[in-house]
């Protein structure tokens, strides 16, 4: 994470982006809201210096402490998934760069995210607001969600989870979404649950590769989940 660099943005970085836009795209995104934000937003300022030239390839990257800043194909499904709305408070399980974050302030989100990394809390902490952006940050075990600020309009769950946390089914207001991906270490498919009249509904989209969700996930098999 660049703590000392000058953040600028200047028209070459627009033009990838426009042609990163342009490539998740036509891999299927089609919300223009969610489009719109990931063309706003200066990937770049997220990355160390020794891969700034990679920050508009649709591809994950390291961040230190053995995390990446997630994919921008994968940013804008789970985004777009999560259908949020001007004002929805949303929760984010797993900070990282803070890059996620930014989108989903970008779509007029209340943004409450927490990191189980120390570091990269302290560290993203510190550096978004800088670039203009002051979601709420928490530091602790995102598996159990957020019982202090819950119930959320939506979740969203940016490491793998071996399960879909109890907790966080249960901080959903009703009507809510969780955007989780659910599955083995390898790979992971994206999970949508909206919570109806206090049933959870489910549906299962593509497969993804995600770090690991970690701490104390206490949860349901996928199967055991109303579809
Ligand atoms: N949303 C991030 C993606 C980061 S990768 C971004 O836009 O950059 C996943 C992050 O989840 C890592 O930073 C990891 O430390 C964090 N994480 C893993 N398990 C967690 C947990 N139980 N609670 C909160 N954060 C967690």
């Amino acid at each position: 994470m660049p703590q000392n660099r000058m953040i600028e943005d200047n028209y070459r970085q627009r033009g990838l982006r426009n042609k990163l836009v342009k490539i998740i795209r036509q891999k299927g995104i089609s919300d223009e809201r969610v489009l719109a934000a990931i063309a706003k937003m200066p990937r770049h300022v997220f990355f160390d210096d020794a891969l700034l030239t990679h920050a508009y390839e649709d591809k994950a990257f390291p961040i230190g402490e053995g995390q990446t800043i997630s994919q921008p194909y994968t940013v804008a499904f789970q985004t777009q998934l999560l259908t949020v709305k001007q004002g929805d408070k949303v929760l984010e399980v797993g900070t990282g760069s803070g890059y996620q974050a930014c989108i989903l302030m970008e779509l007029g989100a209340k943004v409450y995210t927490i990191e189980y990394n120390k570091k990269l809390f302290e560290q993203t902490k510190s550096f978004l607001p800088r670039i203009g952006y002051s979601p709420f940050f928490f530091y602790g075990d995102g598996s159990k969600g957020l019982p202090s600020k819950a119930p959320f309009d939506k979740i969203l769950v940016t490491a793998g989870a071996p399960v879909i946390p109890d907790a966080l089914t249960e901080q959903l207001k009703d009507n809510g979404v969780l955007v989780i991906p659910v599955g083995g270490r390898d790979r992971q498919s994206m999970i949508r649950i909206t919570k109806s009249t206090g049933k959870l509904v489910k549906e299962e989209f593509d497969y993804f590769a995600f770090v690991p969700l970690l701490g104390k996930v206490v949860g349901k098999k996928i199967h055991r989940v109303t579809t």
